[in-house]
């Protein structure tokens, strides 16, 4: 019998409204072979959030039990929530040959790096400057300010994080970004890890930064 070949993780993490989300989702769309791993949170939905799509949404006591039964590979409190990846659906996709995408912050990203036997490669992505950022922030929440501040306070200590991941992309152009990661991973997916200006990347981040 031929052994199936085992998938690949590939990791994105950003500073809040920067676009991991809707680049995730767009790899897994136009990429049959990828699955989103799906996290567990006590945040409510929004408006356009389904159920078992976007996240599943529990309370704090059924996040609690799941900690116990350790059923998470990781799980970390963001802005007052709780976030957490499930072992299960994870390991099930991976022994199904996908390649699994996560959208996860730093916390988890470290957390996952840290769990033996599971190989990550791991995308920081950047807004191409605060004001678009902020802009995208208030689109997603409808102008809500409170929301959008908390996000916009924790930019710095998020963005600060970029150095434990082995790539870091702008997501200016949608179309562009989604092209730039795509084209890393099917490198990675050959075994060849990408080189990327370093110089640039400190700029660009002393650039958001100051
Ligand atoms: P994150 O998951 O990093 O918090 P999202 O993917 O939710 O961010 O994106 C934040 C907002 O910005 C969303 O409304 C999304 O549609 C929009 N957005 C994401 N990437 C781009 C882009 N390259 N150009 C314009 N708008 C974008
Ligand atoms: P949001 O509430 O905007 O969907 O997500 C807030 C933050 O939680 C984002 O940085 C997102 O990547 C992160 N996140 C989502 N799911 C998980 C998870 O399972 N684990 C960790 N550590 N972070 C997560």
């Amino acid at each position: 019998m031929v052994e199936r070949k085992k998938g690949m993780m590939f990791v994105l993490s950003s500073p809040s409204g920067a676009g991991k989300t809707t680049l995730t989702k767009k790899i897994a769309k136009n990429n049959q072979n990828f699955s989103i791993s799906i996290s567990h949170t006590t945040r409510q939905p929004r408006p356009n959030e389904v159920n078992g799509k976007d996240y599943y949404f529990v309370n704090q006591d059924e996040f609690g039990l799941l900690i116990k039964d350790s059923s998470f590979f990781e799980y970390a409190k963001i802005f007052n929530n709780y976030y957490g990846t499930s072992k299960d659906s994870v390991l099930k996709f991976l022994s199904e040959g996908k390649d699994v995408l996560f959208d996860i912050d730093w916390q988890g990203t470290q957390q996952l790096k840290a769990v033996k036997g599971l190989s990550l490669v791991t995308f920081f992505i950047l807004p191409p400057n605060i004001k678009v950022l902020k802009n995208r922030l208030l689109n997603r929440h409808g102008g809500k300010k409170n929301l959008i501040e908390e996000r916009m306070n924790k930019f710095s200590e998020e963005v600060s994080h970029w150095k434990e991941y082995n790539y870091v992309v702008v997501n200016d152009d949608l179309e562009e970004c989604y092209k730039n990661i795509i084209e890393i991973i099917m490198s990675e997916k050959k075994g060849v890890r990408k080189t990327q200006d370093t110089e640039k990347i400190k700029n660009k981040i002393s650039e958001l930064t100051q």
